[in-house]
């Protein structure tokens, strides 16, 4: 009755899977909002420094520790401003990925932009680690039809966005390696001491609970746990022992393939998973007349 309830094929040995990933974002969301405007005050961008300068480095770090391979997205922007951090990724064996050129938000450009902004990324990945990304996350994780179309049109393997399931799936052939947002650092550390924050940042020891509630929930019903961090964020003191202890937990664990975004979505598309989770990508009818 219900045609995608079947459970994930995982490789032989697996029953689910794991990714630990992080977005780079540094400033970069910051100067896309406030383009144009002049500004004086130093507060976010310097918390937002913080990442490229020191916490990337600490998380590079905890996946050695770890003896893991994470997938980094990176704004094509900040790969250029801090021209270290491609080749750190790489070099250490990680994945590196698109995510935007300034952090944009995709759903505010046109076709030609968003190309443009592709192009510009792909070309700083080449000139820096020699070799354009296969995979791509969107900026504060937005995506409309346009954008996937050019995604499709440059062949990237995959989207790392979206949350229609909560395994690999397809979207016009495209592959979808899902996130989600409780297993995001954002919603519960994010402190710009500014009007959006809602609450004061979570307590980790909190949120360790809560990211192990969830790993063994996904265990259960053999699907990804794709954790999202940002090195400005989660690079400091207490989440990166939080986070140590979580990954501590997940490789420790029997049946859990821990890989990368690239590694699933290469599986997903040569698996019959990809026919059995294939969707169509369609934009809901807003049309509610009677
Ligand atoms: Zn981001």
């Amino acid at each position: 009755m219900f045609k995608y309830a079947a459970p994930y094929q995982w490789p032989k040995g697996y029953t689910s899977a794991a990714v630990f990933s992080a977005d780079v974002d540094g400033e970069s969301p910051y100067i896309w909002r406030n383009r144009g405007k002049t500004v004086e005050t130093l507060g976010e961008i310097e918390q937002r420094r913080f990442g490229p300068r020191v916490g990337l480095s600490r998380i590079l770090g905890l996946c050695e520790e770890m003896g893991i391979k994470g997938s980094f997205y990176v704004p094509g922007w900040i790969a250029k401003t801090y021209p270290e951090i491609l080749p750190a990724i790489a070099g250490g064996g990680h994945e590196a990925a698109a995510h935007g050129y300034f952090h944009e938000r995709v759903d505010e450009l046109g076709e030609a932009e968003n190309d443009l902004i592709l192009d510009r990324s792909i070309k700083v990945f080449k000139s820096q680690i020699g070799k354009a990304p296969v995979g791509y996350r969107s900026p504060s994780w937005e995506l409309t039809p346009t954008v996937h179309k050019c995604l499709r049109k440059r062949r990237f393997l995959y989207d790392s966005s979206l949350m229609g399931m909560d395994h690999p799936y397809s979207l016009d052939g495209l592959a979808e390696i899902p996130v989600q947002w409780f297993i995001d650092d954002a919603p519960y550390f994010r402190y710009v001491g500014g009007p959006v924050d809602k609450a004061p940042p979570a307590n980790p020891a909190s949120v360790l609970e809560a990211w192990t509630e969830e790993f063994e929930a996904t265990r259960e019903t053999n699907g990804l746990f794709m954790i999202t961090i940002h090195p400005w964020i989660s690079g400091r003191g207490q989440r990166v022992r939080m986070l140590r202890k979580l990954l501590t937990k997940v490789c420790t664990t029997r049946g859990v393939w821990v890989t990368t975004a690239e590694e699933v979505a290469r599986y997903h598309q040569k698996s019959a998973n990809a026919k059995t989770f294939a969707m169509k990508l369609k934009l809901v009818s807003t049309d509610v007349s009677l």
